[in-house]
């Protein structure tokens, strides 16, 4: 593979619930790249109760968006830390804003948009147990854990993202709406990005891993 010669430097966008995490596993998986979900990295500090973790946890518990500059921050200070500079970006950018400060300092060379149906969203949304510490999300019915309620790798109990609530779904949604949908015209202007429609995972994921593929 052609991979360790050539920077993959990659953004996934997705609406809440999309399955852009599951996308982004396997990518990583599959090709030498490094995993920056800014949501992890959020629900990180919110366990570990760092000074960032109780300057955003309000935002998380509203399913309102965290402020541009914290956001930038945080995540410039990541892939400065990447070594092998392939990195692909899941939850960030999710305003303009943050989007022309990372084409500043890092110029982003690929952007995948994943394009699920709303209806789809909200049921999938309502199935979904997470492994905190890790990110490793599972869905009842579809993705189930090897035992019902504990992670597969460590045994350690899931849960359900308190922001999975019903109500506090739909205000992510609508914030989805009002400011990253602007983000996908962004790159669409740029001719950078590329949209993969489908209502599950497993149906978009061959055409996301044969572009994905092109690109390294
Ligand atoms: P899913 O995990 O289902 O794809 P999501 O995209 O809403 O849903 P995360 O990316 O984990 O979930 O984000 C959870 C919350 O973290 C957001 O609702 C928001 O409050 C905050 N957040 C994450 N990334 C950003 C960002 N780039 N800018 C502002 N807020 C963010």
């Amino acid at each position: 593979s052609k991979a360790a010669q050539v920077a993959f430097k990659a953004v996934i966008l997705g609406a809440p619930g999309s399955g852009k995490g599951t996308i982004s596993s396997r990518i990583v998986k599959q090709f030498n790249v490094n995993h920056i979900s800014s949501g992890d990295k959020l629900r990180f500090h919110i366990a570990n109760k760092t000074m960032l973790g109780k300057e955003v946890q309000r935002y998380l518990e509203s399913g309102g968006l965290v402020p541009d500059e914290t956001m930038i921050a945080l995540i410039s200070t990541e892939i400065v830390h990447i070594d092998n500079h392939n990195w692909l970006l899941d939850g960030f950018p999710r305003t303009v804003a943050q989007a022309e400060a990372l084409q500043k300092i890092h110029p982003v060379s690929l952007v995948i948009n994943v394009d699920v149906p709303d209806s789809v969203i909200i049921e999938r949304i309502k199935n979904r147990w997470i492994h905190l510490p890790s990110g490793r999300v599972y869905n009842v019915g579809f993705n189930d854990p090897k035992v019902p309620g504990k992670d597969d790798v460590t045994g350690e109990p899931l849960s359900q993202r308190p922001d999975d609530r019903p109500e506090i779904v739909q205000a992510r949604l609508r914030e989805y709406a009002s400011k990253t949908k602007p983000v996908i015209d962004y790159y669409k202007k740029r001719n950078i990005l590329k949209s993969f429609v489908g209502k599950t995972t497993d149906s978009i994921w061959p055409d996301i891993q044969i572009y994905a593929k092109k690109h390294l």
